[in-house]
């Protein structure tokens, strides 16, 4: 199958040029050329499967230049004896309507892991089959999540370096630790005097710079990214969509071709987007509830047809999410406009120029059609949280309780009862602060002692790998100021 770019349909790449690219030549992204549809029986017969072999499964469809035996060595390799529950992505039943799709088992405790413990090796035999001798350097910055992710899918990967920056002063305690403690010998870990968007900048700067990619060249290197725009990261994403709903239908919690409703806490529309493409190829998906911070710009979006990203930026308990740009939405107008490459160009073509387009009445009424939508601010995040814990026993992260909250709106909003997947993005103990926050506990302790304290005060388990943090060496101690960041990857590459 081959794989055209959103912007411009008669831009052909394969898939493996599609993956070791990342974005297409023109800007836009790289999206299969036709969307396939599952058989008749495929959701029956995937539901005795595993995880795993639902990947090979599924990966298999939009994958032709890679051999079954090459998909099940990247799935082994990429998924077993890495996550600590057995069912790589669990779904949890809360309630009768309520269910929870777990998808921070991973070895980061985030749902990045999903995607980045695959792409590593998609990309490098991508490489293989390119014919490309050069090894390449993946450039990250992070606001905590995708850097540790990215670090351990990459680490000790063959033919890739990768260097991580965060800001300084700008990730939780935890996710620092996580970071500055990883293994591997093709890994860099460099804090970045600044926020977010310094650290950001700073990568872009990096990719823009001609004499940096001459002496990367000449060393047989050259830049990529991991970023979610990458094909590679979205398509691991559509497996977990379903193989939840096989495993509801296994469990006889529903009948083949029930419908559910999911409900997604969404920053750069990647897991959403997956989703969406779930149900394009005939998983029994009604609505997909797109679940905000108060970077609400896809509330916005879903409910009026306007993007308009000028507007404050707010930095919330839900960092993961804290986006004004969901990068992932030019994928989705691709397929609601019916495939007008034109359509797509100017509208990202308005939003470059102006920070906003609207979408024609056809585009929005097909929206509507699959996706509701609704925001929720930190006090309710925290509230959530509390609620959540009061009347459930369930501890839920920060970005998870943003969808929980949503869903009960939607669901008062609406009637709509139909069982809802809610996706569950991270293990509440990335982020200990805000979680003990929230129920109620003032004095905090310090360093990796804050794990203990939640789970004395809970009575939940520490994951394994944040458990693991306690008593590790600092490996990267350097921090760099934006101007020398290019420094840091020549000496990775060492
Ligand atoms: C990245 C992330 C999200 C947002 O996912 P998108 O694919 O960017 O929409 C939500 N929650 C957590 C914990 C994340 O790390």
């Amino acid at each position: 199958m081959n794989y055209v770019s959103t912007r411009d349909k008669k831009l052909r790449l394969s898939s493996s040029q599609a993956i070791a690219r990342g974005l297409a030549p023109d800007g836009g992204l790289m999206t299969p050329e036709l969307l396939p549809r599952f058989p008749g029986r495929a959701l029956e017969t995937m539901k005795e499967m595993s995880y795993q072999q639902r990947v090979v499964y599924i990966l298999g469809r939009f994958l032709d230049e890679f051999s079954a035996n090459e998909l099940s060595t990247y799935t082994t390799a990429a998924y077993t004896g890495k996550f600590s529950d057995p069912a790589i992505a669990p779904v949890r039943r809360l309630d009768e309507r309520t269910h929870c799709l777990e998808l921070w088992h991973g070895p980061t405790c985030a749902f990045k892991d999903m995607a980045l413990q695959m792409l590593p090796h998609l990309l490098a035999a991508s490489l293989v089959k390119n014919d490309e001798d050069k090894t390449v350097c993946i450039l990250v910055a992070t606001s905590g999540d995708t850097g540790k992710a990215a670090l351990e899918g990459f680490k000790d990967v063959n033919r890739t370096k990768i260097a991580v920056f965060y800001p300084k002063d700008g990730v939780s305690e935890i996710q620092e630790l996580q970071m500055v403690t990883q293994a591997g010998g093709n890994v860099g870990v460099y804090a970045v005097d600044g926020n977010f968007d310094d650290a950001q900048n700073g990568v872009k700067r990096l990719f823009a710079d001609q004499r940096l990619a001459e002496q990367l060249a000449e060393r047989g290197y050259f830049l990529s990214s991991a970023n979610s725009i990458n094909w590679g990261r979205v398509l691991p994403q559509i497996v977990y969509y379903v193989s939840a709903y096989c495993d509801l239908m296994r469990e006889g919690t529903i009948t083949n071709g029930e419908q559910i409703n999911v409900c997604v806490p969404t920053g750069n529309f990647g897991d959403i987007l997956a989703g969406y493409y779930a149900k394009m190829m005939g998983v029994p998906i009604k609505t997909l509830i797109c679940a905000s911070n108060q970077n609400n710009v896809l509330t916005d979006f879903i409910n009026t047809g306007v993007y308009d990203k000028n507007r404050t930026f707010y930095h919330t308990l839900s960092p993961s999410m804290d986006i004004l740009i969901s990068s992932n939405l030019e994928r989705l107008i691709f397929e609601l406009s019916d495939r007008n490459d034109v359509l797509v160009r100017d509208y990202m073509q308005q939003l470059a120029d102006h920070g906003r387009y609207q979408v024609n009445a056809a585009i929005q009424s097909r929206l509507k059609e699959s996706f509701a939508a609704g925001f929720c601010d930190d006090e309710q995040t925290k509230q959530t949280i509390a609620k959540v814990w009061k009347e459930r026993e369930y501890l839920i992260d920060p970005h998870t309780a943003v969808a929980f909250h949503v869903l009960e709106e939607y669901r008062e909003r609406t009637g709509d009862d139909t069982l809802t997947l809610v996706v569950s993005t991270a293990s509440p103990f990335k982020f200990c602060d805000c979680v003990l926050d929230a129920l109620g506990v003032e004095e905090h302790q310090p360093g990796t002692d804050i794990l203990d304290q939640l789970a004395q005060l809970t009575g939940v388990e520490i994951p394994t790998p944040l458990a693991n943090l306690r008593g590790k060496n600092r490996r990267f101690q350097d921090a760099v100021d934006q101007g020398h960041m290019e420094d840091a990857v020549l000496q990775i590459l060492k």
